[in-house]
Parts: C-alpha cells; structure tokens; sequence
C-alpha cells in the first residue's frame, strides 16, 4: 500500500483534491483515509507525532488490521498554511476597527475582551495584523470584515457609546475589475462604566447598566432612566469618603471639602447610623452614593 500524504494547518483543515477543507481529530482522519485503501480496517496507532514547526514533514506508520492480517502504512504529515492562515502577520486587513475612550479603565476592558474573542476565531482566518495606538484609542487592522464588524457590535452592547459602520472602496483590483472593499468601524465607547457617579444635564446618576442603552440611577429621587448615550452630556465624579453626622431630623454627612454637617439631597436612603462611613459626591449639595 502506498504512504498516506496529508497536508495540514494549525487551524484543523487539510489539503485534499485542491480544496482545504476541516477535520475533526487527526486520528480519525488518518483511519479514515487507510479505510479508503483497506476498508473494514482498524487502524492502530503506535508512535504518533505531529509536525510543529511550518514546512515540517513528519512520518509515521500506522497499522491497518483486517482479522489477523497486519498491514504497515506510511503517512506522511506536514505542516502548512492554508490561505486564511497566511494572512496573519502580513500587511493584508479588510476592516479597521477603531476603540476610543476617554477612560483608561474602559479601553483596557475593551481590548481584553477583543483579545479573548480573537484567540478563538484564528481557526476562521480572523487575525489583527496591526495595532496603532492613538490619543484615545486604538486603531485594530483586522483581517476579516464581517467578525470585525461582529466584534465592533459586542462591544458597543457591552459598553455602549457610539458604533458608526463606514464602508469604503479602498483600491481596484486589476485582474478581475473587482473594487476592493475595507471598512471602518468606529466604537466610541462612554468615559463611565457599571459603578460610575456622573453629572448627566446637571443631575447625579450612578451607572447601572452600559448597553445600546444606558441605564442610570437617579441618586437624588432614587428612581431609574433609561437614556440614549448620543442624549447625555456628562462627566465622571470623584466619590468621597466621609461620615454621617446627624440622622435626626435629617440625615446629615460631613462635606468633605469644608468639613461642615451637611444634608443630603437622596430622597430615601438606608437606615445609618451616626459616626458610620459613607461614599458621597458633592455637586450643588451633597449625595451619598454608597
Ligand atoms: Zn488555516
């Protein structure tokens, strides 16, 4: 019988008859192959190893039974890229997926959830050849248009802000007269996440949930909105810690920036306790927020 020849890539695909093509499990590909040859066949596998390194040959002999009859075949592994898979590390990408914040801390989430997402989508061609940084952001050349797009829309769920989708001809290509598409997709994600106190028009919220829509809590009437982030106008504000002064009449804190008892502008609060620790947020009167 002649030796099994199977060229594969990292990604679970192999060359066969001019087409790659994916495979579950390397030891059922190479049964099956044998039984195409010897059918009704076990095949026994002794000594397996797999090439490592690109352009590696590796040959091994497998043992194809029929009833007592043992048969050696050759096969010959090697390591190759298939056409997606060459892609990466090279100057090729379809889309540019463009991340800005003005918080750090919301950049940093964002990039790890992108890194994350794009480990497991190597196998779909999916790679980010370049990573340019800019004031406030990240410039992401990605060399798959459609998961880039995919991946600007989780993020925008995730964080909320803007997702701005700007397709554009990029060159010509002059064999085949075809125009080359590259697209643009900007998120800029909101300068707050879950957690965050922040003036919005004027009034104190706490962020409750970041998404297409933004949902926050009104600290003062204790009562939720739901907001659209291109309708805000905000920016962050810096939580105090302090303590509670007075409960009787009204809850009173210590203003921590002219250590004065204050009272507080919440409408309905926990039960507190004089001399107990608070977070509060001082903006045309004084919050507690925690
Ligand atoms: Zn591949």
């Amino acid at each position: 019988m002649k030796a099994i020849n199977l060229t594969l890539c990292s990604c679970d695909k192999y060359f066969d008859k001019g087409m790659w093509k994916p495979y579950h499990g390397i030891e059922k590909l190479i049964a099956d192959k044998v039984k195409k040859q010897i059918p009704k066949a076990k095949v026994i596998f002794k000594n397996f190893e797999m090439p490592m390194a690109q352009k590696e040959k590796k040959e091994i002999e497998v043992i194809a039974k029929v009833k007592d009859k043992e048969t050696h075949v050759k096969v010959i592994l090697k390591l190759a890229k298939c056409p997606l898979c060459a892609r990466e590390g090279t100057q090729y990408f379809e889309a540019i997926l463009q991340v800005r914040s003005l918080n750090v801390s919301v950049l940093e989430k964002a990039i790890d959830l992108l890194k994350k997402r794009v480990e497991k989508l190597r196998n779909k061609g999916m790679f980010i050849n370049k990573v340019e940084p800019v004031s406030d952001g990240f410039d992401l050349f990605m060399t798959n248009k459609r998961i880039a797009q995919s991946l600007g829309k989780e993020l925008h769920e995730h964080f909320g802000g803007v997702f701005k989708l700007s397709p554009r001809i990029f060159t010509r290509n002059k064999q085949t007269s075809k125009d080359l598409y590259r697209m643009s997709i900007l998120v800029r994600l909101p300068d707050f996440q879950v957690g965050d106190i922040i003036i919005n028009h004027d009034k104190v919220y706490k962020v409750d949930k970041t998404s297409t829509k933004i949902k926050l809590l009104d600290i003062e009437a204790n009562n939720f909105v739901t907001t659209d982030y291109a309708k805000m106008h905000s920016h962050p504000l810096k939580a105090h810690t302090t303590y509670v002064s007075r409960i009787h009449p009204y809850v009173e804190v210590i203003n921590p920036y002219d250590f004065q008892s204050s009272m507080v502008k919440n409408k309905s609060l926990p039960t507190l306790e004089i001399g107990q620790e608070v977070k509060v947020v001082v903006h045309r009167g004084i919050y507690v927020v925690e």
